[in-house]
C-alpha cells in the first residue's frame, strides 16, 4: 500500500473543499488519508452532513474503509481500495449540495477509468456551492476538451430548506486525462439569464431579468417556477468560445431583486473586463483535473482565491506535479506541471 498522507483540515481556506480535495486524491493516488482538525476553524466544526455524504460517495465508490466518519468529527482515515462500484446512489437526506458530491467522486471515477453510475438526492441549487448549471454548462465541458466521457443530468431540481432534487451522473471507463489550455478568451458569444422561483412572486424574476436586460444587452431568459422553497436564485452564462462563465445570486428576504440582479452583472462585467477566459470558481476546480493529466495551463482573475491555493496546497500533499502561479494586472496565469 502507498504511503499515508495526512492533511491538516484547518489549513488554508479550512473548509469542506480541503475534505473533498484529499478524498479524490486519496482515490486516484490509492495512498491512505488521515485526516485531522476538519473545519476546525467554523462555527459548527467537523463532518457535517453535507460532508459525510461526501465521504460515504467516497467511500462507496472505491470500497474505503474508514474511521471517524461520524457527525461532527474533527478526525477522519480513509483507506481506499481499487474495488471499485459501478452504481453509487447517496441520499444525502437534507437539501445538502449534491454537487459537492459531485465535486468529491467525478474526477476519481474518470481517473480509475471505469464506468460509474451514480444517483445523489438533496440540493441542486444551494448557496456556496455550484448550482447544477455552473458543473453541466461550465465544468463538465472542460473534462470533455480533456478527453473524459461526462453526462450529467438535472433529475429533479432541489432547493433549500427541504432539498429533495436529483442529479445522475455518468462516465465511461478508458479514459486518460489531457493537457487543457486555456489562457484565451474568445468571443463573447451567447448570454443567458435563468431564474429559478419556489413560492416567490413572478414579478421578483421579472425585475431581476429587466436588471439584467439593462446591463448585458440581450439575454436568452428562462424562468423556472417550482415547489417548494420559499427560493429565488439567479444564473446568469456568458459563453466565451473556449469556455463559459455562470455567476450565480441567491434572492433573500429583505434583498430587492434589482440589488440580487445587480450584483450578478457585477460579477459578470468583472469577469469579462479581466479579459481572462476562467472564472474564479472554475478556477478552484479545475486543478484538481488539471493536476491529474500532469500539465496544462489557464488564465483567471486576479487575486487567485483562497480556495484556489488552498487547493494547489492540498494536491501538493499527494502528486509530484508543481504548480506556478504568475500573477499579472488584472488576471493570474496558473501552470500546472510543465505547462
Ligand atoms: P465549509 O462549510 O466548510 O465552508 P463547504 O464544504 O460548504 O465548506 P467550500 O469549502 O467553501 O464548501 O467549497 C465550495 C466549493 O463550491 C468550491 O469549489 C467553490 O468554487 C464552489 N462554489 C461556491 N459557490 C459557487 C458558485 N456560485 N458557482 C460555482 N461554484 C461555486
Amino acid at each position: 500500500m502507498a504511503e499515508d498522507v495526512e492533511i491538516d483540515g484547518s489549513r488554508g481556506e479550512g473548509g469542506g473543499q480541503i475534505l473533498r480535495t484529499s478524498l479524490a486524491l486519496s482515490i486516484i493516488t490509492q495512498r491512505p488519508l488521515r485526516m485531522t482538525r476538519i473545519r476546525a476553524g467554523r462555527a459548527r466544526p467537523g463532518l457535517q452532513r453535507q460532508h459525510l455524504a461526501c465521504v460515504e460517495a467516497a467511500a462507496r465508490l472505491c470500497s474505503a474503509q474508514t474511521h471517524g466518519a461520524e457527525l461532527g468529527s474533527q478526525t477522519l482515515e480513509f483507506v481506499p481500495s481499487i474495488g471499485y462500484a459501478d452504481h453509487v446512489t447517496i441520499d444525502i437526506g437534507s437539501a445538502g449540495s449534491t454537487t459537492l458530491v459531485v465535486q468529491t467522486i467525478l474526477v476519481p471515477a474518470i481517473a480509475a477509468s471505469v464506468p460509474l453510475r451514480a444517483t445523489i438526492i438533496g440540493g441542486t441549487h444551494n448557496p456556496l456551492a455550484p448550482p447544477f448549471e455552473f458543473l453541466e454548462r461550465v465544468f463538465v465541458p472542460q473534462l470533455r476538451a480533456m478527453g473524459a466521457d461526462v453526462t450529467l443530468t438535472l433529475v429533479k431540481h432541489g432547493v433549500m430548506p427541504k432539498g429533495g432534487g436529483e442529479v445522475q451522473l455518468e462516465t465511461a471507463g478508458k479514459t486518460q486525462l489531457r493537457r487543457l489550455e486555456l489562457t484565451k478568451a474568445g468571443e463573447i458569444g451567447s448570454r443567458r439569464a435563468t431564474v429559478i422561483l419556489a413560492r416567490i412572486p413572478t414579478h421578483v424574476a421579472d425585475r431581476e431579468l429587466a436588471v439584467v436586460r439593462e446591463r448585458l444587452g440581450k439575454v436568452e431568459s428562462e424562468i423556472r417556477d417550482l415547489r417548494g422553497g420559499p427560493a429565488n436564485v439567479l444564473m446568469v452564462e456568458i459563453d466565451r468560445g473556449t469556455a463559459r462563465e455562470l455567476v450565480t445570486e441567491h434572492g433573500e428576504k429583505g434583498t430587492r431583486a434589482e440589488l440580487v440582479a445587480t450584483r450578478a452583472c457585477d460579477d459578470i462585467e468583472r469577469y469579462l473586463a479581466s479579459g481572462a477566459p476562467v472564472g474564479e470558481h472554475l478556477a478552484d476546480q479545475l486543478l484538481l483535473p488539471m493536476a491529474v493529466a500532469g500539465a496544462g495551463r489557464f488564465r483567471t482573475l486576479a487575486p487567485l482565491s483562497l480556495h484556489a491555493t488552498t487547493n494547489i496546497a492540498t494536491i501538493g500533499a499527494f502528486l509530484d506535479v508543481p504548480i506556478r502561479v504568475e500573477p499579472a494586472a488584472t488576471t493570474v496565469d496558473v501552470i500546472v506541471g510543465q505547462g
